[in-house]
């Protein structure tokens, strides 16, 4: 009954509330709720005028900013699906994006002109070509939204594959946002900082707790570590959103200074988080959240709440409220520690892939979701997400997860970036390898050394390749299916 629910625009609805809270600074400008629904009000008419209709697909490249926002919103205000495209593809992941999700418009920002200058399948409307549109009337909007319907697609990483379009409705942001704000709690100082692209669930989801919530977020077009660290220390930030490799550069930024109390936290993200990185944090006091989540969960299934912080470190938390979490192995459900894959359930889960009904029901069955990561749940219920099931790398019988190599071959401090992977091995079938990218001199048997006194020796890497590039999609995530490739490519030469 809930999901057949309509309720209320959420940006209609918190411009009526609190109209003049402060909804979103950037660099340049400072916006309350109601310039933002009057802004989004606009955008929704000229939308309409260039020929939207309810339920149509639209693509958005954009860089984070106020004109993304009201794009977003004004999509919303008109009942279209908002397809967000990452900003970092290629001419041909877009193309293909765009057909595979059946767009019919796309809203770009003039600085990606060349980059779909080829693709011609979709009218494309930079913002500057909508600002020529103009009139509209209340009547035209979709005051209400059903909670069912889909708000968003969008698609995976693709770190393991072809990206998949998610299918994310009203219902899966708005419980995404309530469970959210159970476990991490509103405070009325609360202002999340938004350095994660709008694109990707981490900053779409930033956005929708803000009009949910009533609260102020700041927002950057991009990352960059010193601009972050600043806006924490003058702008009285709360909340921020990060995956490791920006937490790092914020690290290393830092130096000997630290946040301000009013930082409440760092939400930790995205990918695996090396020990030794969450130690270095907790050295100084840095309240991380480490938190487990992906496309189809909305955002965060499961988070590590403070008090937890130091007493299950390494830990991604438990389930946010309204979420179950259950760890399977072959039909059967897995006892504490035993490994086996995460699946989870909750309003905020999909309920399935964009015209992908062979991978929607490989991965859905009775409502759980199959994730394809590998994890377990510790006799208190706490989840450890080890890897990918994917990326598994099987040794004589055993299982070895290259992120926990990938973990100790980074605490070495000669080594910049790495991944392992699994290679070939007549003995024992195959074999893990680090390939490290260094930040000074350092030999191959140094780091095998190094990693024997800290790694059992059959996940002690059998080769350590040195290069000067890891392979990453356009979310910046290691594909490690590629590491391998890359050397296939080199024993053929
Ligand atoms: P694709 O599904 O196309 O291969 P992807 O899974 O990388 O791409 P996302 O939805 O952006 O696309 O990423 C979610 C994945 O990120 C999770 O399934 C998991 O593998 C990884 N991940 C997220 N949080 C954590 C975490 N705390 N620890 C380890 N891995 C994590
Ligand atoms: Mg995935």
């Amino acid at each position: 009954l809930f999901n057949e629910q309509s309720v209320p625009n959420w940006l209609e609805q918190r411009a009526f509330l609190t109209p003049d809270r402060v909804a979103i600074k950037t660099e340049c400008e400072i916006v309350t709720f109601k310039e933002l629904y009057e802004k989004s009000k606009e955008r929704a008419y000229q939308l309409k005028r260039i020929g939207i209709n309810k339920d149509d697909h639209i693509a958005v490249l954009m860089k984070n900013s106020i004109e993304m926002v009201t794009t977003i919103h004004g999509l919303m205000l008109i009942g279209a699906v908002t397809v967000l495209l990452n900003t970092k593809l290629s001419e041909t992941e877009l193309s293909w994006q765009i057909k595979d999700v059946q767009a019919v418009k796309m809203i770009y920002d003039e600085s990606f002109q060349e980059r779909i200058e080829n693709i011609n399948e979709i009218e494309k409307f930079t913002v500057h070509m909508l600002r020529l549109y103009r009139n509209g009337t209340a009547e035209e909007l979709q005051h209400c939204l059903m909670l069912n319907d889909v708000a968003t697609i969008m698609y995976t990483s693709g770190t393991t594959g072809y990206p998949k379009g998610v299918m994310q409705t009203y219902g899966n942001h708005f419980s995404s946002a309530i469970n959210s704000a159970i476990n991490l709690t509103i405070q009325a100082d609360d202002k999340w900082l938004v350095v994660v692209p709008l694109f990707h669930i981490s900053g779409l989801s930033i956005l929708m707790r803000s009009v949910i919530y009533g609260m102020g977020i700041i927002i950057h077009e991009r990352f960059d570590a010193r601009l972050t660290n600043k806006a924490i220390m003058d702008e009285k930030v709360t909340i921020v959103s990060v995956v490791t490799t920006m937490l790092q550069q914020m690290l290393e930024q830092l130096g000997k200074d630290n946040y301000p109390k009013e930082f409440r936290c760092m939400l930790l993200g995205g990918g695996p988080a090396p020990k030794p990185v969450l130690e270095k944090c907790r050295d100084k006091d840095i309240p991380v959240f480490q938190t487990y989540g992906m496309t189809e969960t909305s955002s965060q299934i499961a988070t590590l709440s403070a008090e937890y912080s130091l007493s299950k470190l390494g830990s991604a938390g438990k389930p946010l409220f309204q979420c179950e979490i259950k760890i399977m192995d072959n039909d059967c459900r897995c006892a504490p520690y035993e490994e086996g894959e995460i699946v989870v359930k909750g309003p905020n889960v999909t309920n399935g892939y964009w015209k992908r009904d062979d991978a929607t029901s490989a991965s859905i069955k009775q409502s759980w979701f199959y994730t394809g990561d590998i994890g377990f749940l510790d006799e208190d219920g706490f989840l450890f997400v080890l890897d990918r099931r994917s990326d598994l790398i099987i040794s004589g019988g055993e299982n070895i997860y290259p992120a926990e190599i990938e973990a100790v071959l980074l605490s070495h401090p000669a080594v910049k970036d790495v991944g392992v992977s699994g290679v070939e091995d007549e003995k024992w079938g195959e074999v893990p390898c680090g390939f490290v990218i260094p930040s000074e001199s350092v030999t191959e048997s140094e780091l095998i050394e190094y990693c024997k006194k800290n790694l059992a020796s059959y996940k002690t890497p059998k080769k350590i390749f040195f290069v000067d590039h890891l392979p990453r999609n356009a979310a910046n995530k290691l594909m490690r299916r590629n590491l391998r490739l890359s050397l296939n490519g080199d024993n053929n030469k």
